[in-house]
């Protein structure tokens, strides 16, 4: 999935010995695995932003919600700033179960599909769909530019990846007709260097 994929939490996390939770920074791997090695809330991905590190962060404020400090369900992965932006900010009644009501609040990322609320334009904005979204673009600064350069790339690069596959397809349909002269032989085989090398690069800008 190229934006916010669905992300699912581990079956169950470790305890201590008499069942209660350990402190959270104990969960930082296995959080950084649930959540996909990407921020929840902007999307980035940890080798997008030069593995600057990530924080975990309480989903629900531990200021407000401090019986959920160490609680691993509590627990989701933002990049510096998305967490630095989000602070302590819980704007629904904290003796209610949902997670936004109305224009604001914030999207539970292992309860309901982002795409739902956003999608991303070929230029990389987001554009919202659904409440909380624009609440959640403005306190996080979701479109500023470092992201929105991100999307567009990933955009780019899923365009590339779709004509490497349409060009392949013509290719290959064209080698199955049987209807082939030696020279068109020649010049096809070159189309496919030519494309391989094409994925070749694709993949190395995507390990950059
Ligand atoms: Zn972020």
């Amino acid at each position: 999935m190229t934006f916010f994929p669905k992300i699912v939490r581990c079956e169950k996390y470790t305890v201590k010995e008499c069942g209660s939770y350990h402190g959270y920074a104990y969960y930082k791997d296995q959080i950084h695995i649930d959540c996909q090695y990407r921020c929840v809330y902007c999307d980035i991905k940890l080798d997008e932003c030069g593995h600057e590190g990530f924080a975990l962060d309480h989903f629900r404020p531990q200021e407000k919600f401090p019986d959920l400090k160490n609680d691993p369900k509590n627990l989701v992965v933002a990049c510096s700033k998305c967490n630095r932006s989000k602070s302590s900010h819980w704007p629904v009644d904290i003796k209610l179960e949902v997670t936004y009501l109305d224009e604001m609040g914030f999207i539970d990322p292992f309860e309901h599909n982002r795409l739902d609320f956003f999608c991303v334009e070929l230029s990389g904005v987001l554009v919202p769909k659904r409440s909380p979204s624009k609440y959640l673009i403005k306190l996080l600064g979701l479109n500023r530019p470092s992201r929105v350069v991100v999307r567009r790339n990933r955009q780019l690069q899923r365009r590339i990846d779709d004509l490497i596959v349409s060009a392949e397809a013509i290719i290959n349909e064209v080698i199955q007709s049987g209807e082939m002269t030696e020279s068109s032989w020649r010049k096809l085989e070159s189309a496919k260097v030519a494309i391989s090398g094409v994925r070749q690069l694709r993949q190395e800008i995507s390990n950059t």
